[in-house]
């Protein structure tokens, strides 16, 4: 198994243990920093940044908090295993789970010219793959914490039935306002994202039962790498600098959907599950 080294950084484990995908760049760096701050053990994610991704960990650690890295391809199914192995090995049981990891099209093409491979190479990772993940992480924190009986739904419900709120475990689905947005030229990455909302939807309704809530956080225009191409920043600083796209007028921060994710991880949603949290700027209101 191509685990991680002693990648171990030390000081004292915390009480509770956050997996985040993607954390070695962007979106999902500054989610592992702030929980870090907000002492979770955080296992990172990533799939090609190691150092990076050691450098993160290294300032959760500065921070005084505990993090472990562990390289995974979220597309791969064969390697989930080596994720919740990092949570479980390390801090013994998992509590927060953020799906971050996503890709964009590598070729921007019309719908009409989008190739079987580039359909693929989108949602192997942002959906199929963030979805088995979920389905993994979500067996293992059961298996930590079966429903007290007075949560225990009846034997004949399907899918459970939620007696109670979050026990403060949760799931947080990195989405995008392209679940909702048709942009034509990765007509896939939408599609992705939109199945996302619907993933959100059903793991919410499977897992009340088990004091797990599950939420979905929508970013607008963030600036990450994601972001960076001189085409796409070119556009989106017209868009938003010049033009009225957004409300608020200034490109979104990593770290402002990091704040949303960690209001989720205080517990301060605790009879919400299945919503979504848009993180845009203001994107989603229709305007006259
Ligand atoms: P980014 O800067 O490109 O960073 C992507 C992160 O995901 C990196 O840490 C990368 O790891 C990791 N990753 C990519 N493929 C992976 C895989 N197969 N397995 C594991 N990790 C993988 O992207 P971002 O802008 O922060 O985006 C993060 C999430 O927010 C994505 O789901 C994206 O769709 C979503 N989002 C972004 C924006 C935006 O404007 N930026 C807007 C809405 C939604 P390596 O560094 O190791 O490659």
């Amino acid at each position: 198994m191509n685990f991680e080294p002693k990648s171990a950084f030390m000081t004292t484990p915390c009480a509770r243990t956050a997996i985040v995908t993607g954390a070695s760049r962007g979106i999902g760096r500054a989610i592992a920093l702030a929980l870090g701050a907000q002492r979770f053990n955080v296992v990172i994610n990533y799939h090609s940044s190691a150092a990076a991704a050691q450098e993160v960990a290294q300032a959760i650690v500065q921070a005084g908090g505990a993090a472990e890295t562990v390289q995974a391809d979220v597309g791969h199914l064969a390697d989930h295993e080596k994720i919740v192995a990092a949570a479980r090995d390390r801090f013994g049981a998992v509590h927060l789970l953020v799906n971050n990891a996503g890709v964009a099209p590598k070729v921007r093409a019309d719908l009409l010219e989008l190739s079987e491979a580039g359909f693929d190479q989108v949602l192997d990772t942002n959906l199929k793959g963030t979805f088995f993940l979920t389905q993994r992480v979500a067996r293992f924190m059961i298996e930590q914490a079966p429903p007290p009986e007075s949560r225990r739904p009846p034997e004949s419900a399907q899918g459970g039935v939620a007696l109670s709120g979050g026990d403060g475990r949760a799931i947080i689905n990195i989405a995008s306002i392209s679940a909702y947005t048709a942009s034509l030229n990765r007509g896939e990455y939408c599609m992705a994202k939109a199945g996302i909302g619907m993933m959100t939807q059903l793991f919410a309704a499977r897992l009340a039962a088990h004091g797990i809530n599950v939420y979905e956080i929508r970013p607008g225009i963030i600036a990450t790498d994601m972001t960076s191409g001189q085409a796409v920043k070119a556009k989106y600083d017209k868009l938003i600098l010049e033009g009225d796209l957004l409300p608020i007028r200034r490109w979104g921060r990593p770290e402002d959907v990091a704040q949303a994710v960690v209001a989720v991880a205080q517990g301060l949603l605790p009879y919400s599950t299945g919503q979504v949290l848009d993180v845009d700027g203001g994107f989603h209101i229709r305007r006259l």
